[in-house]
């Protein structure tokens, strides 16, 4: 059995090797422009695959979607073509670079799927996705459904760290236990979170829809990506929101513009969960930008968006929680910040400007200051 995987696997990085050395053409076998983009992705499947059926399932099921610029790209060497989509093999098109990254990564998740056992709770979930999808439209769903599942995460992850105030045994996690949160500090920030999510972010939310409807992005349960896959999607988007992240927050803390913008999420020196999005509006939005990338890139299905916001309040709660819990499963993911290493950055405003993880600060040095920090607190701990 383990051979017959491994022949599989041995034959699929094959068929994605011949498929990266294929050239673009477009229905009619003419060659479109070399430069176009295209992020091969594997369509959605809705059962679960059998090891045995991985290739045959990449064999039928390819597709791409289009990325950006597509259409103008092509344009200027062909006259105002446009690629055409097909899912068939007929139309074989150049992969670039950043593709046969992706469609490497699409295939080993498949690969891991194939292993795993059947996810027990897939009849209710589709029957509630399927009675959403008959009962409300696809803008309400896109608009209010996706405000909901913001609001109701957002307070729910919120919730533990406002009850552990209340708890005198969870006051030895607190990471700065000199500052204890104030009715007065939750108080502020609940009403400027109330102006953030209502002004600035439900604005954007309404443009959920159009975004859908001009990317032809699904919200049907069969073209739904099984778990495996829109958890891999979410990591991608973490990477990449975690990079954009890095360098524009390290940008906002320039002495010439950080009182400006930057210095309202800094307010509280010592952060509670609530506080994740307590921000400056404009620093919402160029912030923000950064969750929107990883979307542009990874988005086959309206199921992504959510379990975005879903992953993305989560990490930014607990990193701003205030409480290193012992055994978070958060600490799994490889290279996590967490809650001490973002708490850092409140107490000491240098360093740390990472938001979900810690490679771009280990390679810029800029957590020296932190390690120095930790170093001497596990010092006097372990006295
Ligand atoms: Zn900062
Ligand atoms: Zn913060």
């Amino acid at each position: 059995m383990k051979d017959r995987r491994v022949s599989d696997w041995l034959l699929l990085r094959k068929l994605k090797v011949s498929l990266s050395s294929v050239h673009s053409l477009d229905q009619s076998g003419r060659r479109l422009c070399p430069h176009t983009s295209i992020f091969f992705l594997p369509q959605p499947i809705s059962a679960r695959p059998q090891s045995s059926h991985v290739v045959s399932s990449c064999l039928s099921q390819w597709s791409y979607v289009k990325f950006f610029n597509i259409k103008s790209v092509c344009s200027a060497s062909a006259g105002r073509r446009r690629a055409s989509h097909s899912n068939s093999f007929g139309a074989a098109m150049e992969v670039n670079g950043t593709a046969n990254i992706l469609s490497s990564a699409y295939l080993a998740v498949e690969y891991v799927d194939s292993f795993l056992p059947g996810n027990p709770l897939q009849e209710p979930l589709k029957h509630a996705w399927n009675h959403m999808l008959q009962n409300y439209s696809k803008f309400q769903i896109a608009t209010w459904g996706s405000l909901i599942v913001h609001e109701l995460i957002y307070f729910l992850f919120c919730l533990p760290g406002f009850i552990f105030q209340f708890l005198p045994f969870m006051q030895k996690y607190k990471i700065q236990p000199d500052k204890p949160e104030t009715w007065e500090k939750q108080w502020k920030c609940f009403k400027m979170l109330l102006f953030n999510h209502f002004c600035i972010q439900l604005p954007l939310i309404c443009g959920t829809y159009y975004f859908t409807e001009f990317f032809s992005i699904p919200y049907d349960w069969d073209s739904m990506p099984r778990w495996p896959f829109i958890l891999a999607q979410c990591f991608g988007c973490a990477v990449i929101e975690d990079t954009w992240h890095y360098f524009l927050h390290r940008a906002l803390h320039h002495r010439r513009i950080y009182k400006y913008i930057h210095k309202v999420h800094h307010d509280f020196t010592a952060p509670f969960g609530m506080q994740a999005e307590y921000a400056h509006p404009a620093e919402t939005l160029i912030l923000g930008a950064g969750f929107f990338i990883g979307i542009m890139v990874f988005c086959n299905h309206m199921i992504l968006l959510w379990a975005w916001v879903a992953f993305r309040l989560l990490e930014t709660i607990d990193v701003h929680s205030g409480y290193d819990i012992p055994l978070n499963p958060l600490h799994l993911i490889p290279f996590y910040a967490g809650a001490r290493f973002h708490d850092f950055h409140h107490m000491n405003f240098v360093g740390n400007y990472g938001s979900t993880f810690t490679w771009w600060d280990r390679l810029f040095n800029t957590d020296s200051q932190f390690m120095k920090h930790y170093s001497q607190h596990k010092a006097v701990k372990s006295d």
